[in-house]
């Protein structure tokens, strides 16, 4: 059937360097690189060894040389009602003022910076002013509150911090700075400075010796020249944290040439955007998408890119295709929760708009349902390509690459895997691969990653391994962590995760750090909390409380305060994005009788589903007063 396509990906399974060293053509490189790939130390790959690049060169000053005039950034927010357009040449500009802001306080090749901003321009001008003067980034999703933020500057100890007053979300001005100060206040690494974006949202008090007014610096660096520096290809380009088994997040360190070509293939392949055309990600900068999709990817290949503030129904539920239509938008890239709140509304809020420009509507981040899929395909009647990946990739693991041969898609199956991934599907008992059609397995990749994927843990090689590469016995193969099966056809279909991890709206949180963040309240002596199936967000954290002094809160009203309170903790501390949906309370927790906690139990028993082999529970009345609870 995908004849041409089996080929090419056998190609780049069997012969990698051959492969590699064709898609390294789509982007400039200041030296050649002497080696493809060196994996002599495995799980550590170094792509394009001895190359030297700059993935800022790559998504700006190479098209401003040559389409200077064409839109390189589009910012739209429909909170502030405001609407930017930055030609190539404008956003170099942009990007070189911030670039020098940077350099002025102090920060040099190798410096980590950690952006903690809104969906507003400054943020990509601040990730690729990073890129350009070889300082690694660290953007910290907005949404994370003071305890998050300051676990990552103390991982990623930046010398520069840039951040913005305030976001807005629905019309809510959400303030930064307090929580920025708040999170420095906590962490021990002290940043040399603080650059702040004042958007004039909230009260923004300066402290002296260590913020700096970003539109006071940038005045004194109107015009600036600052060249990029040429980065060795295996130089870290930035870190982005995620979450994981343990309430540590770890910080993904992604290289700089593998990154590059893995993106200019991605685009050409996969995602199919043109040079001059426009590609719309609704994802947040915070996030991998965001990263990949919104910044890197689009710009390397000389597209422009929609960077979005806002809801996807503000001012109504039109605005996304009132914006392909305006903008010509070509490919755009969401997540099935954003299609779940849109079929809530009116369909002719699509068909009203003209989408002729529109060539496909990517979705990943977590599972897409049926019914979503097939609404969003009947009303857009545009291909919709569901797409696999991990922040740990930085792109597809499985798609469709449309871009070498049109392939069918099937509903319910992210695709089959991408040129570069030797995926496989194990047997966690025996390690061995599943070569029968339709047996599950753990999805695991044969390394080498291919380019683009992570390096290793910041600082952390150990934990890159004992994380990634120990989880399958006998095996050295990286591990996604997620269940899944390959029908007759070779489409895989994935089937939920084998961690502690759950993904609400399409936002991956460790269930470990809501716990800490629940722990640490007076009234708590213990807590479990587990991913519960949801309609609209696929999952939402649901939390089980055994109280310190249980008689204290006997009362509803009690135990609806205390819950509010919970709620606020893991607000403050983490951000509402990882707020559960409700905490309840409980005697005691269901657990072996070896004191290992039951979530698979939990979890089946709030979902209403057998919770299986209950043989080693210590006491069955923990799981019963959980499903009586539930079923309340
Ligand atoms: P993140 O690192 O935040 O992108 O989350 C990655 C995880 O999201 C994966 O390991 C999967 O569990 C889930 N995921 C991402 N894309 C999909 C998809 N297309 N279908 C099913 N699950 C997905």
């Amino acid at each position: 059937m995908t004849q041409r396509f089996d080929a090419v990906y056998r190609q780049s399974i069997d012969q990698p360097n051959d492969f590699w060293r064709e898609q390294a053509q789509l982007v400039d490189w200041f030296k050649p690189f002497d080696e493809v790939c060196d994996y002599a130390q495995p799980p550590f790959a170094k792509w394009f060894v001895g190359g030297q690049t700059n993935l800022c060169h790559n998504a700006v000053d190479r098209h401003a040389a040559t389409r200077g005039g064409d839109n390189a950034l589009i910012f739209v927010s429909t909170e502030t009602n405001t609407e930017i357009t930055y030609s190539f040449k404008q956003l170099l500009e942009q990007v070189q003022v911030m670039a020098a802001v940077l350099k002025a306080q102090g920060v040099k090749k190798g410096d980590r910076v950690l952006i903690y901003m809104p969906m507003i321009p400054e943020a990509a001008f601040a990730m690729l002013a990073c890129a350009r003067i070889g300082a690694i980034h660290s953007v910290v999703f907005g949404g994370f509150a003071s305890v998050s933020l300051a676990s990552r500057i103390d991982d990623c100890t930046p010398t520069v911090v840039v951040s913005a007053d305030a976001g807005s979300r629905g019309g809510k001005i959400v303030p930064y700075k307090p929580l920025l100060d708040e999170a420095l206040a906590l962490a021990a690494h002290k940043p040399a400075g603080v650059v702040m974006v004042n958007r004039g949202l909230a009260p923004m008090a300066l402290q002296a010796g260590r913020d700096v007014d970003y539109a006071s610096a940038a005045a004194q660096q109107q015009g600036v020249q600052v060249p990029c520096e040429p980065m060795a290809s295996t130089d870290p380009s930035y870190i982005l944290y995620t979450s994981g088994t343990t309430g540590k997040p770890k910080g993904v360190q992604r290289d700089t040439g593998g990154y590059a070509v893995a993106l200019a293939a991605s685009m050409k392949h996969i995602y199919m955007g043109e040079p001059g055309e426009t590609y719309f990600s609704t994802s947040d900068i915070g996030w991998v998408v965001g990263h990949s999709y919104i910044v890197y990817g689009p710009l390397i290949a000389g597209m422009a890119t929609i960077m979005y503030e806002g809801l996807p129904v503000n001012p109504d539920a039109g605005i996304w295709w009132q914006l392909v239509e305006k903008y010509k938008v070509s490919v755009m890239f969401s997540a099935p929760t954003a299609v779940r709140v849109l079929k809530k509304y009116d369909p002719s809020f699509i068909k009203n708009a003209d989408l002729s420009s529109l060539k496909a509507l990517f979705l990943a981040g977590e599972p897409l349902d049926e019914p979503t899929a097939q609404w969003i395909s009947g009303e857009l009647g545009k291909p919709i390509i569901d797409n696999y990946w991990q922040t740990e990739t930085g792109w597809p693991i499985l798609s469709l690459a449309n871009g070498i041969e049109p392939a069918k898609s099937k509903f319910g199956s992210p695709g089959v895997p991408m040129y570069g991934y030797n995926v496989q599907i194990i047997d966690e008992n025996t390690g061995e691969n599943q070569t029968q059609a339709n047996q599950k397995g753990v999805v695991a990749i044969e390394g080498p990653l291919p380019p683009g994927c992570m390096q290793t843990v910041w600082g952390d090689d150990k934990r890159f391994i004992d994380t990634y590469w120990s989880s399958i016995p006998g095996r050295l193969v990286y591990s996604t962590f997620d269940w899944g099966i390959r029908d007759e056809d070779g489409y895989f279909f994935i089937l939920g995760r084998t961690d502690d991890v759950i993904n609400v709206a399409g936002h991956r949180l460790g269930t470990r750090e809501i716990e800490e963040s629940l722990s640490s309240h007076s009234a708590v002596m213990e807590v479990a909390v587990v991913g519960v199936a949801d309609q609209l967000k696929g999952q939402v954290a649901m939390a089980f409380v055994v109280l310190k002094d249980a008689p204290a809160y006997s009362t509803p009203e009690a135990q609806l305060k205390l819950e509010g309170e919970l709620m606020k903790v893991v607000d403050g501390q983490l951000g509402a994005v990882a707020r559960p949906a409700r905490v309840r309370f409980v005697p005691l927790l269901p657990k072996t009788r070896s004191g290992k906690l039951l979530r698979r139990a939990i979890q089946a028993v709030c979902e209403q589903r057998d919770p299986g082999d209950l043989t080693t529970m210590d006491d069955p009345s923990a799981l019963s007063n959980i499903k009586a609870l539930v079923q309340t």
